[in-house]
């Protein structure tokens, strides 16, 4: 038997059966009237935008990256917790600007913008994270021609990465931002042109564990900010010091010690060099802020066995779990928590794969996990699903569409 990945704490059964938002998953089928089905659990996003708050020094704003989940009733819902929102698309424009986001609280980082994205942005009032010199003197040209004064930030590409964290985005020769050392004349070059300069954004990583790590580097993110702001000769407004956050997934991964990153962030920005004593401060997350809260469910649809090896075959798949499935980014392939929802406080029974319903070997969502015994008609949870599942996996592969997605 392969292990499985951590269940988020605090999921329980009635009658059975998983609960989510305080019903078994069975009401929200029957409501949803299909499988495969999202659940998003609203008081699980509550709590830990409060705990986020409680462990944070109260300076420091707090944004939501809408790429991890763009589902329009979790952003309304968003809308409400958090301080501000990032988006990496034109696309996602038009998704914030349909919940009714304030788009004066909206930044927009991401590598090749085109030029009717910036000036969406620009008309919009959104802050643009600048990803390179010649980004900057398009937006600039667009302002000019719309008379508009572009309200603008530099992404820097920093010259230090997170340590330990599942995707880097920063050291070195990058895509993203602009390098560290050019950044000061670019900004002296923003501020002539009569754009509102808004400030740095410094990501280094993302789907960190290590909380030593992640303070060490939203320390060096400071030591950068101060150092650059220094050598541009501008105040400094803003400073998003980027994510970074993870989520445990796999078998021995550990939360987050949110108490220390918060003491030690808490301790820098208590003693920060002159040159930062007036700038605002925020983070961006997103699935430390929403994954643990989806459950994505899929009805058992043949139970077979093979060479002695069991598997549960479901209607859902790789194409609204690639993440899930090992086929995201990851070399070595372990199992995301999963379990059988409709016998939730069951004992362990056998060893079965659950995969999904796609012509491929790489559909796996459980590979030789322990499950108490499944048949046909049952329903299989995989968590974790709050983030980069439906927003992030193929949901036209061989013509299946998507998954149906539920606040709850
Ligand atoms: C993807 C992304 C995020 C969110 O990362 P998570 O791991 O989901 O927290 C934040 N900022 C930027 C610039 C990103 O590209």
């Amino acid at each position: 038997m392969k292990p499985l990945g951590p269940i988020p704490a605090g999921f329980t059964a009635i009658d059975g059966v998983l609960a989510v938002g305080g019903k078994p998953v069975t009401t929200w089928v029957e409501q949803a009237g299909d499988t495969p089905l999202f659940l998003y659990e609203a008081e699980r996003v509550r709590a830990r935008v409060a705990d986020l708050r409680a462990a944070m020094p109260g300076r420091l704003a707090l944004h939501y990256a809408v790429k991890a989940n763009p589902f329009m009733p979790l952003l309304s819902l968003m809308d409400g917790l958090v301080d501000g929102f990032d988006i990496a698309s034109g696309g996602e424009l038009e998704i914030v600007r349909g919940a009714g986001i304030d788009l004066s609280r909206v930044s927009f980082a991401g590598p090749g913008k085109r030029d009717r994205e910036l000036e969406a942005a620009i008309r919009a009032g959104v802050t643009l994270n600048l990803e390179s010199e010649a980004e900057a003197r398009r937006a600039i040209a667009i302002g000019d021609e719309l008379s508009l004064t572009p309200r603008l930030a530099l992404r820097v590409n920093p010259d230090f990465d997170l340590k330990g964290s599942g995707m880097k985005m920063g050291g070195g020769a990058k895509p993203f931002g602009i390098d560290a050392e050019r950044v000061p004349e670019l900004v002296r070059h923003i501020v002539a042109s009569g754009a509102e300069w808004r400030g740095f954004h410094i990501f280094a990583g993302s789907q960190a564990l290590d909380a030593e790590a992640i303070a060490e580097t939203q320390g060096q993110a400071l030591d950068l900010a101060a150092r650059l702001a220094l050598q541009s000769g501008a105040p400094l407004p803003h400073c998003n010091l980027g994510g970074g956050l993870g989520i445990p997934y796999f078998p021995g991964d550990k939360p987050v010690d949110l108490t220390l990153v918060g003491e030690r962030l808490a301790a820098r920005l208590e003693n920060l060099p002159d040159v930062l004593q007036e700038t605002a401060f925020c983070i961006e997350l997103g699935r430390y802020l929403v994954g643990e809260s989806g459950v994505y469910l899929a009805r058992v649809i043949d139970r077979k066995e093979s060479h002695g090896e069991v598997f549960l075959i479901t209607d859902g798949g790789l194409h609204h779990q690639l993440a899930a499935s090992g086929n995201f980014g990851t070399v070595v392939r372990r199992n995301y928590p999963s379990a059988i929802a409709t016998r939730f406080d069951a004992p362990v029974e056998e060893e079965a794969s659950i995969v999904g319903c796609l012509c491929t070997p790489l559909d796996k969502l459980a590979d030789k996990g322990g499950f108490p015994r499944a048949e046909a008609g049952d329903l299989i949870a995989v968590f974790c699903a709050g983030a980069y599942g439906a927003s992030a996996s193929p949901a036209n592969f061989l013509a299946q569409g998507p998954a149906v997605e539920m606040l709850v």
